[in-house]
């Protein structure tokens, strides 16, 4: 029941999301502003947000019923590499970690980060059938983990291209010009978007499309915002670049 209901409301949160942050940007790095309360340094920021999102899985791996299944353990080691890489190795690798990041979007990610841990690490190690050895060859697994890797590369890819332009912009901005950032102006959400749309193929399960429709619903808007941003900011800014997905928005 509780399950069910937590269920709903992530993908209740997942249309408010999307169409508050289409008229309100979240808040944080380049779209920081007065107003929003109590903050603390960004790199703090991301590793409390996203420690429920690393260790609730895990948790419930070991409580769970699969723990003998490589199926299982198969989809616990996607998990833990993409949020081990997030919580502990990106907080510390951000160039404008100790930036501003405020408290009240911590609490908001908090809220997500514990429910989709626990609705996805729920059905996999509880509530879904065991799945047989046999689905390590099945298409919806191959294409599914494949998605799964490119958009893990492309992300972790993309940040690091963002990360190397600090090298000569210090603290400021500037127009990222490699990798992907050719076609569109944040492939790193392009990465992460694909990414848990793989895992959403890969685990052919309601919270894994729950939390692939949440991911978008996050991250198109602030691609929107970003592209805006970029064009208003950098008047050389490459005219043929679309925003998230190449050659289409
Ligand atoms: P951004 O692209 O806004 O920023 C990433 C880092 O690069 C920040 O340190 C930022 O600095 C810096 N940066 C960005 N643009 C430039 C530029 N033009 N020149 C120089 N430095 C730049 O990403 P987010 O901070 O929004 O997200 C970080 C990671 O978290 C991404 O991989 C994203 O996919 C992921 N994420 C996932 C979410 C989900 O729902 N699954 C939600 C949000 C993020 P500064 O902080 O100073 O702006």
């Amino acid at each position: 029941m509780l399950y069910g209901i937590l269920l709903v409301v992530l993908f209740a949160f997942a249309a408010i999301v999307y169409f508050s942050l289409l008229l309100i940007p979240a808040p944080y790095g380049r779209h920081l502003r007065k107003g929003w309360g109590y903050t603390v340094k960004a790199k703090h920021g991301w590793l409390i947000m996203e420690f429920p999102a690393f260790s609730v899985i895990i948790i419930l791996f070991f409580l769970g019923n699969k723990r003998t299944s490589i199926v299982a353990i198969t989809f616990l080691l996607m998990w833990s590499v993409h949020y081990f890489q997030r919580t502990f190795i990106f907080p510390f690798l951000m160039k404008g970690g100790y930036k501003k990041f405020p408290v009240i979007l911590i609490v908001f990610a908090l809220g997500f980060n514990i429910i989709n841990g626990y609705v996805n690490g729920k059905y996999l190690f509880y509530l879904a059938p065991v799945y047989p050895i046999s689905w390590l060859y099945d298409p919806r697994f191959i294409i599914g983990t494949s998605l799964f890797i490119s958009g893990m590369a492309i992300n972790l890819h993309s940040d690091h291209i963002l990360r190397r332009l600090r090298n000569s912009s210090k603290d400021g901005y500037s127009i990222p010009r490699r990798g992907l950032f050719k076609y569109i102006s944040c492939p790193n959400y392009f990465g992460e978007i694909i990414e848990w749309t793989g895992w959403a193929v890969a685990t052919w399960s309601i919270p894994g499309l729950a939390f692939a429709v949440f991911t978008f619903a996050n991250l198109a808007p602030r691609a929107f915002t970003n592209h805006k941003w970029y064009r208003e900011n950098f008047p050389d800014y490459p005219g043929k670049r679309k925003a998230l997905i190449p050659f289409i928005k």
